[in-house]
């Protein structure tokens, strides 16, 4: 039988762009969210509930794929 996990590590091809995101400004929470998902201006951070500061940071490219 041939193996699919094989096939499938070869598709998985990273291709990083530089992406607008918003990082928590609370300096022990991780959180942070792409611009792209944020539907406020000011987004507040999901976890903490502290600001976010918008920054620049390379990130995989999003392949917009049927995925249920
Ligand atoms: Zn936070």
């Amino acid at each position: 039988m041939a193996s699919f996990y094989r096939s499938k590590q070869n598709a998985e091809a990273v291709n990083l762009i530089d992406t607008q995101i918003w990082i928590c400004s609370n300096q022990s929470c991780k959180c942070w969210l792409r611009d792209e998902y944020s539907f406020s201006q000011k987004p507040i951070c999901p976890m903490c509930q502290s600001s976010m500061i918008n920054q620049t940071k390379a990130l995989p490219q999003i392949v917009k794929a049927n995925v249920y």
